[in-house]
């Protein structure tokens, strides 16, 4: 599944063609969904948002279509008159000027108002989008330090949604690893320095990602390989997917266990497992 950089990527393709148009056309596949195309045709387009790896199309006088791509959803956004060559089938459709922007095999499709949408029960649950909301450092160590979430072990709490939305597999492992933080720990049992490291992390290597359409590994490193002949599978990653090759910081052999219910990838020297910072006050 695509993670949530990936979806904020597409949102932009979106939101370039749609975005402060008034959409002239609204297209949508479910029969239950057809009475809002009258509705919504004629209206501008306010924001295309993401939530993890859901979009929202905000459409003025307080209406949006909530989508979620799932594994197999995929937006094209393509000039007036043309289609993408594809076989799937489209479920949802923009036009606005010069353009259309069109989601095909996407089964979740609603169309919310604001209660609605605060009430819903994947949205409504979901933490903050890094890339959409912009959470800060000090909020999200905070909120790693909250009942809730601060006796989970930090490999698990990564991926759920509920903790920070867009976070995937192959993040979660990334950002432990910049962190240098093991992925069986406890927020609970970790120094205040070593959360706001966390946090850092989390939002670094998510706009990082963002930026480079997928390379968690650091810029410098990732050129210099490149620039050896390596692929991109290659230059990609610091520890995911990389079971038992070397660390590329320490060169010691990599660890792959599952959790969470997912692979995660670590160092054991560079992610010791116990805490190598100041300990907290209120743990100690
Ligand atoms: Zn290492």
């Amino acid at each position: 599944m695509p993670e949530g950089p990936e979806i904020r990527r597409a949102a932009d393709r979106v939101a370039a063609a749609v975005e402060g148009r008034v959409a002239d056309e609204v297209f949508f596949a479910f029969e239950e969904l057809k009475p809002f195309e009258p509705v919504l045709t004629g209206r501008r387009v306010d924001e295309v948002t993401t939530r993890g790896k859901g979009m929202l199309t905000r459409f003025e006088g307080g209406l949006s279509v909530f989508t979620h791509n799932q594994l197999y959803g995929r937006w094209y956004v393509m000039r007036n008159g043309r289609l993408p060559k594809t076989g799937r089938q489209l479920r949802f459709a923009i036009g606005a000027g010069d353009h259309r922007a069109l989601l095909y095999s996407a089964s979740e499709i609603e169309v919310l108002d604001a209660k609605t949408e605060r009430e819903h029960p994947f949205l409504s649950r979901l933490g903050p989008d890094v890339l959409s909301q912009a959470p800060t450092v000090e909020e999200l160590a905070a909120r790693l330090g909250e009942a809730r979430f601060r006796s989970r072990q930090l490999g698990a709490l990564l991926l759920d949604q509920g903790f920070v939305a867009g976070l995937g597999n192959y993040l979660r492992a990334e950002i432990l690893f910049e962190a240098r933080i093991h992925p069986r720990r406890r927020a609970r049992d970790c120094a205040d320095d070593e959360l706001t490291r966390l946090a850092r992390s989390i939002l670094a290597l998510t706009k990082r990602t963002y930026r480079t359409l997928g390379i968690t590994l650091s810029p410098a490193r990732a050129a210099e390989l490149k620039a050896a002949g390596a692929k991109r599978s290659e230059y990609r990653f610091w520890v995911y997917g990389r079971a038992n090759a070397a660390c590329r910081v320490c060169e010691k052999t990599l660890r792959a266990e599952g959790i969470g219910g997912r692979k995660c990838f670590w160092c054991p020297t560079c992610q010791p497992a116990e805490a190598t910072g100041r300990r907290r006050r209120s743990s100690s």
